[in-house]
């Protein structure tokens, strides 16, 4: 417990707004007069100015134009806007054929059976034993024909990088046009997210404010994306409804702290993760870790499967640390997660299941204190019963 509040480790759900985000949000709230559109007067082109700088900061983290920047809600929209955008926009001499993998964010997939229901052919796509995307597969599929790919640069369940670079090339040599959800990749210094021509991007993945992300669209694409919302034709046209200033000043913001501290900040969180890991396995010695190698993934994300007791019943009984099952965005239906059934674990081994992710305030006490609690829980749980301990 930090107080009374338990020791944060679920950052892949949600990362705490920095301290110098909150001091920016807070100036631009204070000053939030004039709407960005009204470009007759003062108040107005002093919110347009607001909004072109986050615009070139959120740009400068991902290495691409600031005009490619459309401010959106967050990753969800910006994933739905991508391939719902894409598909609905394209001409009819594109291929349709949308090559995705099975291991996508929740936003990814329901977008994908949309244009399921508009004519085009969804391919699923398989992946490797370690979350990570099965690359033979996607290349064979691409040779057959591909109008879009999506895929996420790094995994926000088991945390493997995606080679989003190897991706971008199957994409170019096949014509199509590549989507990323960089939502957790891009705290990480070697994502590549730049190859793509499509990259979903979420403040609050970053330490910046929660409601707010981007979509990057690559010059040239922009006139191809069919809006999802349309009115006033802000945002090019793209997303109108007036912007959230406040909330872009937060993700310019959060982009550019985390643009100068990516590299050094992913290196002391993987010594911290990596000791964690250590720590966990000499406390209860038949955890198992899933998901790549500590080196091929997300420096913060840690995932691993309990001996004997269901991992809804550790979360219960460990009220001082605060973990999930999964996803957040699945966490609400009961159903093992589509990501640990998509690298063939059974539903037994799913449900003794748990992602431990830390990040930028995550400190060396509060691992140890987490995995004290978690190991007594374990004790205590295996005390109550010489069998399998489930809560459901
Ligand atoms: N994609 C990934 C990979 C995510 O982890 C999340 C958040 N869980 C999202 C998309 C959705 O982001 P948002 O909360 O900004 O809608």
């Amino acid at each position: 417990m930090i107080g009374e509040l338990p020791i944060y480790l679920d950052y892949q759900a949600s990362t705490p707004c920095d301290p110098r985000v909150i001091e920016e949000v807070t100036r631009a709230l204070e000053n939030s007069l004039g709407n960005p559109s009204s470009s007759q007067h003062e108040w107005g082109l002093r919110q347009r100015n607001a909004l072109d700088e986050a615009r070139a900061r959120v740009a400068d983290l991902v290495g691409v134009g600031a005009s490619e920047v459309v401010f959106v809600s967050g990753a969800t929209e910006a994933n739905n806007l991508a391939i719902r955008g894409f598909c609905g926009g394209t001409s009819a001499e594109t291929v349709r054929r949308f090559l995705v993998p099975t291991t996508e964010h929740p936003s990814v997939i329901e977008a994908a059976r949309v244009v399921s229901k508009q004519g085009w052919e969804v391919v699923w796509i398989g992946a490797s034993s370690d979350g990570t995307i099965d690359l033979e597969h996607l290349e064979s599929e691409a040779r057959r024909g591909a109008g879009l790919i999506s895929v996420m640069a790094a995994n926000n369940e088991l945390g493997g990088l995606n080679p989003i670079q190897e991706v971008a090339s199957i994409a170019k040599s096949h014509g199509a046009v590549l989507h990323t959800d960089a939502t957790q990749a891009i705290s990480h210094p070697l994502s590549h997210v730049d190859q793509a021509d499509l990259i979903s991007l979420s403040a609050h993945k970053i330490y910046g404010p929660q409601g707010v992300g981007a979509l990057i669209v690559r010059n040239g694409l922009k006139r191809l994306l069919d809006p999802l919302i349309v009115g006033g034709g802000q945002e090019a046209g793209l997303r109108s409804g007036t912007e959230n200033v406040p909330g872009a000043i937060g993700l310019g913001a959060a982009s550019e702290i985390m643009g100068a501290v990516r590299e050094e900040e992913a290196a002391r969180t993987a010594v911290l993760r990596d000791q964690f890991a250590v720590k966990l396995v000499e406390r209860v010695p038949e955890t198992r870790i899933n998901g790549p190698e500590l080196d091929n993934r997300l420096a913060g994300n840690l995932h691993i499967t309990l001996p004997t007791v269901d991992a809804d019943v550790v979360i219960a009984n460990t009220p001082g640390v605060a973990m999930a099952t999964g996803s957040a965005c699945a966490s609400s239906a009961p159903a093992p997660s589509h990501v640990l059934k998509a690298i063939g674990m059974p539903d037994d081994e799913a449900e003794r299941s748990l992602r431990l992710s830390i990040g930028r305030f995550t400190t060396k006490s509060e691992l140890e204190a987490a995995v004290s609690q978690i190991g007594d829980s374990l004790d205590r749980a295996l005390g109550m019963d010489s069998g399998r301990v489930s809560c459901r």
